[in-house]
């Protein structure tokens, strides 16, 4: 990991935890927050408790992401929300490209990138996910499908300066309980990053390339343990703070700065 990027270990709640549940998973993450002070912890819940959980860790330094938005900025599209929308309830951070949305509701390369790009202009960080499935990687396309999908955003993201984040989250690793090894998530990573950096040296600096896809305390540290593995993005074991905790807490025994 490089010194200058501090780990960041992001949870993703998907449609868990929207109401009461979340609150109460956002203050035991407040209270992990103060174990873990050379971690950044991002966490996003439901739309639908995005604002009471900003409450909650108000001025405790953990950031807020939505797992989702409209590349709008307003208008007639029900049921969606908008960059400004997620940033009155406290957002600084949207999750955007999830496989979830690209697999479950058909999101193209071409939408995404238009949701980055008026995220980013609307002052919201992203993290944006690519991945392969299965079928890809076992006909040797994982690079090519991960250049595709960063290919289509790569401008967005260079003209912006701020802190963004990349997370690379194979589609057959994600809620399987089979993760990619830590080689394999390397190999990717390093590539994102030489990637970036063609762009221009100082997005590959900036840029934190986080694994996503069943990561959870027992492989968390041998990911973590990869030069160009900054962080992780974690579903199923973010719903639970023991699993989540220990997690973090892998990731600042390894951040602290040795005495
Ligand atoms: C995710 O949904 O981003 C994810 C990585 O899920 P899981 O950790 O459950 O595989």
């Amino acid at each position: 990991m490089h010194p200058k990027r501090r780990p960041l270990i992001a949870g993703n709640w998907k449609m868990n935890k929207g109401g009461v549940t979340g609150i109460q998973l956002a203050h035991q993450i407040v209270e992990l927050k103060k174990e873990t002070p050379h971690v950044d912890l991002l966490i996003a819940p439901p739309f639908t408790v995005l604002s009471a959980v900003a409450h909650e860790i108000e001025h405790h330094g953990i950031l807020l992401a939505a797992q989702n938005m409209h590349g709008k900025p307003s208008g007639a599209f029900t049921g969606e929300v908008s960059a400004d929308m997620l940033k009155e309830a406290g957002c600084t951070w949207v999750i955007l490209g999830h496989s979830e949305r690209r697999h479950v509701f058909g999101e193209t390369d071409a939408e995404i990138a238009i949701k980055v790009t008026h995220g980013l202009g609307s002052a919201l960080n992203t993290c944006l996910c690519v991945g392969e499935t299965l079928a890809e990687r076992e006909a040797g396309r994982t690079l090519e499908v991960v250049r595709r999908q960063f290919d289509a955003v790569i401008d967005a993201l260079a003209a912006d300066p701020s802190e963004e984040a990349i997370a690379y989250e194979p589609v057959w690793a994600i809620g399987t309980g089979k993760n990619a090894s830590p080689q394999d998530a390397e190999d990717v990573h390093s590539a994102i990053r030489a990637w970036l950096a063609e762009k221009s040296p100082a997005l590959a600096q900036r840029t934190h390339i986080l694994y996503g896809g069943s990561a959870n305390p027992s492989n968390a540290e041998s990911l973590l343990g990869m030069p160009n593995v900054d962080g992780l993005l974690i579903g199923g074991a973010s719903l639970d703070i023991d699993s989540f905790g220990a997690i973090a807490r892998i990731a600042e025994r390894l951040a602290r700065p040795a005495s």
